[in-house]
């Protein structure tokens, strides 16, 4: 029994991510502010901050060091490990799922478990290697129990993506899953309207692929999936795309 129920909960951990916003109250997403550059607290001035500023660091692994124990929304006071992002800095693409799952949490690294390894063999079938990238999330903590994420925690940590995101300058943007695209583009459109075609976010090419936990709870996806990275390699590969972003 004690195994039935461990499986069960590590089943439901998978698809976390992509259940969340079908949770969310109707018009949640209205509520995201916008986020604001916060200078209230100067980086670098030593030690962790539970309240860290946004922005400016001068590196991605200062930037960490810096972060890694705010407490700026309450989902910082629960994680077992806070996830800030893994890959290379020079990365051309940035990956860019929600929040971290349950191993996530517990590892204290973006995709890692079935999701992530389907999502390695994913990039190397296209001839990628996922060192070559950079992962990260929306949320750097964990939302408990698979609850819906609140507006106030994506205001407060979407900046820091922002943050990440001048630091790494990439040429592409990647939104892994309905939900991160969904926040990041502020809108209820359902993946299907989303996917195939180039969007915009911080005036780079946002391209939206499916979550890897949607395609290990639906296989048929898989041969979309595999479009869509070819795609977005062919575009990443040719310079496509990056004209009137
Ligand atoms: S989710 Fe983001 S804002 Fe909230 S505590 Fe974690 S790092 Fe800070």
């Amino acid at each position: 029994m004690r195994d039935k129920i461990r499986d069960y909960f590590e089943y439901l951990s998978l698809f976390e991510s992509e259940l969340y916003l079908d949770k969310l109250p109707e018009g949640s997403l209205d509520k995201i502010p916008q986020p604001e550059l916060d200078t209230s607290v100067s980086p670098g001035s030593g030690g962790l901050n539970p309240y860290p500023s946004h922005a400016p660091y001068d590196s991605l692994e200062v930037m960490e060091s810096q972060v890694k124990g705010c407490l700026r929304c309450p989902l910082g006071s629960q994680r077992n490990k806070f996830v800030f992002g893994t890959g290379s800095s020079r990365a051309r693409v940035v990956f860019i799922g929600e929040a971290p799952g349950a191993r996530e949490d517990l590892k204290g690294e973006p995709f890692v478990g079935r999701a992530g390894e389907l999502l390695n063999q994913m990039l190397q079938q296209i001839g990628w290697q996922r060192s070559d990238f950079y992962i990260c999330n929306i949320l750097k903590c964990r939302p408990p129990n698979n609850r819906d994420p609140q507006p106030d925690e994506i205001s407060q940590c979407e900046p820091f993506l922002h943050e990440q995101l001048r630091l790494l300058d990439p040429l592409w943007l990647v939104a892994l899953g309905r939900v991160s695209a969904q926040v990041l583009l502020r809108t209820k459109a359902p993946l299907r309207a989303l996917r195939g075609r180039v969007h915009n976010y911080r005036d780079k090419p946002f391209w939206i692929i499916y979550h890897p936990a949607a395609l290990l709870r639906n296989q048929n996806l898989m041969s979309e999936a595999h479009q869509d990275l070819l795609t977005l390699k062919r575009m990443v590969e040719s310079g496509e795309g990056l004209s009137g972003v």
